[in-house]
């Protein structure tokens, strides 16, 4: 048998770390150490221990963090990574630049994978994209993006990322977002010029996807040599 990889969760009692811990407790391969949320109610949850933020330095020792949470929790994560040494996989959207900087920076010293999407029809989605915008210049470009009423973030870092694409292929996107009941993420990319237009559309029904891409990821970045992976790098 071999031995489980020990996570940490940080972001823990928001939606995706509630569906992380489910698929951790269901599965076998990981063995949740910690979860971290803002604030804690209870010491411990179906065996895992639960910290709050302020108590982050008193995490026990893990292999690799999952960190779904918020860009203002995102520094101390990043920080306890470096000096515990230990590799980091993020999801967290609407970093500042100084933020993605410094995680640039972190990849000196530790394995990290940050990706806006780790859902693998969007890593498909992104190919499409640059294809595209690469056959059509000139064509009119508009990503809009969709997602639940408490997404803080505007245009979501998936749309940035696919923006990013289409800038690859030659297009200068625009972006529109709509934020309404429980959507868990819909894309849409137009290519558009007169008397024609193409639409790319990505939608997510289910967190599950997100969460199995970052523990995937998490299998197989703890441990390895210090770095900025792909999530392309690692499927
Ligand atoms: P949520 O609001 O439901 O949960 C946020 C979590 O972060 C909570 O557990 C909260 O306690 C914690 N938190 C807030 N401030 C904190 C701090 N200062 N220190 C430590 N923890 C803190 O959000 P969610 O829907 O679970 O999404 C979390 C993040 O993941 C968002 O940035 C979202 O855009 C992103 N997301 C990314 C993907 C992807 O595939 N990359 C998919 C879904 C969501």
């Amino acid at each position: 048998m071999t031995t489980p990889t020990r996570i940490l969760i940080h972001g823990a009692s928001g939606r995706m770390g509630q569906t992380l811990l489910q698929l951790c407790a269901e599965g076998e391969g990981f063995r949740v150490v910690g979860a971290v949320a803002r604030k804690v109610g209870q010491r411990v949850i179906d065996g895992v221990p639960q910290f709050a933020a302020s108590e982050l330095h008193g995490v026990p020792q893990y292999d690799v963090g999952i960190d779904f949470s918020l860009p203002e929790g995102f520094d101390a994560i990043l920080a306890l990574s470096v000096e515990r040494g230990t590799a980091l996989v993020s999801g967290t959207t609407g970093l500042t630049d100084a933020q993605r900087a410094a995680l640039q920076a972190a990849s000196q010293r530790i394995a990290v994978l940050w990706a806006a999407n780790f859902s693998l029809g969007v890593a498909v989605l992104n190919e499409l994209v640059e294809r595209t915008a690469a056959a059509l210049p000139g064509w009119d470009c508009d990503i809009v993006e969709a997602h639940h009423t408490q997404k803080q973030d505007a245009p979501s870092g998936t749309a940035l990322a696919l923006g990013a694409s289409a800038g690859q292929g030659g297009a200068h996107p625009h972006y529109a977002s709509l934020r309404a009941g429980d959507i868990v993420g819909e894309h849409t990319v137009q290519f558009a010029t007169l008397g024609e237009r193409i639409e790319l559309i990505h939608r997510a029904s289910n967190r599950d996807i997100f969460a199995r891409g970052a523990l995937h990821a998490a299998s197989k970045l703890a441990g390895r040599a210090p770095g900025a992976y792909r999530l392309r790098d690692l499927l």
